[in-house]
């Protein structure tokens, strides 16, 4: 009997074609498919193994609040409501629901209301660290309803993707913090002969994103590709925090409160109310009030305040936080084998001026980069083993710079 030639029973080729033939059982490999099946298994490994990264880490509420306990100071009603908030979102979206299941849990996107530099974003940054979903923070300001110069608000979703390195399953569960929501406010006095397309407009516009619809997205983002293929993310699982200074609220709120007060009854209300801090009563209603459509406010379900940083905040935010600045300043000095140390009186210093400039917490970092810079500049390269900052020293460096003029009026 003649003896059929030996073939790789995956492709077919014959022995003499390839260079190497592996016998098995009940057939060959050849050199070819073994490499090609190398390569496939490993990409679905190397994608197994990013997408076990892209878990998202489920903590439980209190556990969430004690990270961002880590990386902020104070703004305990903020954090608390956010944990809460945060972990029935997540909640909702990895334990799968039955399809029958009557009730559906509803998403909870968010809107803080504090003022500038009282942490606001670092607050919806440190919550998408722990939780290891792709973020991404737009700015309000720049949005106009499609079709008018400025960015459409699907260019939100641009930078999410981007931050998910464009993988959509990842993008999809991500969180957006879109800053400076209450310039986009309805202008109240705004002529009905022009649209207010950078404020009501866009309000209309992030209803869509909001509500959870499926939106096309330009990859590279902008108008400036008509080219580009879109693609399609579907915003239904994405958490939205919203934020914004809303300037001149306290006295909405104040004026509301003031309306209850006389429609309830005046003696049991009245000592009750905190007058140095009315953004702690905010509510949905003095959103709207302020200018924000009711549609929009209603996707906003979760409203919280952040107080406004007080001298023992600003003196804590300097080295307490994991991040902290004067922490910061050690170790670059570290780096250069440098024991740097601040006096208690030295950081008092630098507190008393950030409220003196009133420049809250973004200002103790230029305060304490005019401080340091001398010795950033001179001591590298030096024998000095050793830099203790003094309340002399800071004051001293304050005089010196041109400090003064940050000061605001
Ligand atoms: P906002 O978004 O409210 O304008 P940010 O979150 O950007 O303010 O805060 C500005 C900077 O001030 C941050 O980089 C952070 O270092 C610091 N900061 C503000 N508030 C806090 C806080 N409560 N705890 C710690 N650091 C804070």
């Amino acid at each position: 009997m003649e003896k059929t030639p030996t073939k790789c029973s995956f492709c077919g080729r014959d022995k003499k074609d390839v260079s190497i033939l592996i016998a098995g059982i009940h057939g060959h490999i050849c050199n070819f498919c073994i490499e090609q099946a190398h390569g496939i298994i490993s990409e679905e490994t190397s994608e197994r193994r990013a997408k076990d990264s892209k878990k998202i880490n489920l903590l439980k509420p209190s556990e969430i609040k004690a990270h961002l306990d880590e990386h902020v100071i104070g703004q305990e009603a903020a954090k608390k409501v956010l944990s809460v908030a945060v972990y029935n979102h997540f909640k909702r979206i990895t334990q799968s629901q039955p399809e029958d299941d009557d009730v559906e849990i509803e998403k909870s996107n968010i809107v803080m209301v504090g003022e500038t530099g009282t942490g606001k974003t670092l607050l919806a940054r440190s919550i998408a660290k722990i939780l290891n979903v792709p973020f991404c923070i737009a700015d309000a300001t720049v949005l106009t309803e499609a079709g008018y110069v400025g960015e459409d608000v699907e260019s939100i979703l641009t930078r999410l993707l981007q931050s998910a390195d464009y993988n959509v399953q990842a993008a999809e569960r991500g969180i957006v913090f879109i800053d400076e929501v209450d310039k986009i406010a309805r202008k109240s006095d705004n002529p009905s002969i022009t649209r207010d397309v950078s404020g009501e407009g866009v309000q209309q516009a992030l209803l869509k994103l909001l509500e959870g619809a499926q939106v096309n997205v330009p990859p590279q983002g902008g108008r400036k590709h008509p080219e580009q293929k879109m693609i399609s993310v579907n915003t239904k699982n994405i958490l939205f925090i919203c934020g914004g200074a809303f300037d001149g609220i306290d006295k909405k709120i104040a004026r509301r409160l003031q309306t209850q007060i006389i429609g309830y009854n005046v003696s049991n209300n009245k000592e009750e109310i905190d007058k140095d801090n009315y953004l702690q009563y905010v509510s949905p209603l003095d959103l709207r009030t302020f200018g924000l459509i009711p549609e929009l406010i209603g996707r906003l379900p979760v409203v919280v305040h952040l107080d406004p940083l007080d001298r023992n905040a600003l003196r804590r935010i300097l080295t307490e936080p994991k991040n902290a600045i004067i922490k910061q300043y050690i170790k670059l000095f570290e780096m250069d084998n440098i024991k740097l140390s601040f006096d208690k009186a030295a950081l008092d210093l630098i507190t008393d001026k950030a409220i003196e400039f009133k420049l809250g917490a973004r200002g103790l970092r230029s305060i304490c980069e005019t401080i340091m810079t001398d010795a950033m500049f001179e001591i590298p390269g030096t024998n000095e083993k050793e830099l203790k900052i003094t309340s002399r020293y800071v004051s001293d460096k304050l005089k010196k710079s041109n400090f003064n003029k940050l000061r605001v009026a």
